[in-house]
């Protein structure tokens, strides 16, 4: 069982049909739904059906989905009515993942120290996070801010996404950012670099510290499948069908040393 993000192929807008029927040609069998991450796209409840129709019709699962902090619709804005439209947002996306049968909607947060506003927003979702049993995942970003933010709000609440693209670069706080908050893992995003820019290079491809990780990953909290975050926009000459062969490979050969006793890394 692996999954990967519905924007592989570098498009996150328009009709996701095309791209969930590749994805499961492919042989995945569960997403990462990442259309409109970074949009003020507010999905109606006939969009949200239709999708869940397809899932069904290809045999597909959303394991978990990417939120949007807007360009307008935004959490932590300072405006008010920016930081009402970003939560009334993210209510949005915790309501269609709880509708599509997903465990967890992850968000980013502004860099530095965690905002009296992000805070409020965080608050007003807590009962949202209650009635519908979809808790938020912080990607990281800065372990910092985060782990601030799970040592205030409990486990059931809030949890981490490991971006294991973005903990590679200059400052990321590499695989030892997670091993601090491992026990809140809700999510994976995975995916590899070469350390200096945030690249989503198919794993194995870049500088990620794989063995390593996958022993990190073996003693978390996560025990969803494996779901890569890699996209085709970084691979250019490499045919969708190649791309998405490798990926689905890069993940299996992950998982198979996550499962290795004695692991050295
Ligand atoms: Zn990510």
């Amino acid at each position: 069982m692996i999954s990967i993000t519905t924007d592989y192929a570098a498009v996150s807008r328009g009709n996701p049909r095309p791209y969930l029927r590749r994805i499961a040609e492919a042989g995945f069998t569960h997403i990462h739904w990442c259309h409109q991450w970074d949009s003020d796209f507010c999905y109606d409840s006939s969009e949200i059906n239709a999708i869940s129709r397809w899932l069904k019709a290809y045999g597909l699962q959303l394991l978990d989905l990417h939120g949007s902090m807007g360009p307008e619709k935004n959490w932590a804005s300072h405006r008010p009515h920016e930081r009402a439209a970003g939560v009334a947002l993210v209510r949005n996306r915790l309501e269609m993942t709880a509708h599509l049968g997903g465990d967890a909607v992850v968000m980013h947060i502004p860099s530095g120290p965690p905002s009296g506003a992000l805070r409020r927003s965080l608050d007003a979702l807590q009962p949202v996070v209650r009635s519908t049993g979809v808790r938020i995942a912080i990607e990281n970003g800065q372990f910092p801010s985060i782990i601030t933010l799970l040592s205030e709000y409990p486990p059931d609440f809030l949890g981490h996404c490991y971006d294991s693209g973005h903990a590679n670069m200059t400052n990321g706080g590499g695989i030892g950012g997670l091993d601090q908050i491992k026990d809140r893992l809700l999510v994976v995003h995975l995916h590899d670099n070469d350390g200096q820019r945030d690249q989503h290079k198919l794993p194995f491809s870049g500088t990620v510290n794989w063995p390593s990780l996958a022993k990190t990953l073996a003693a978390s909290a996560y025990k969803k499948p494996l779901s890569t975050e890699a996209n085709m926009g970084c691979h250019p000459g490499m045919t969708e069908t190649d791309f998405l062969s490798e990926a689905l490979s890069s993940m299996e050969e992950l998982d198979a040393m996550g499962r290795k006793p004695n692991l050295v890394v």
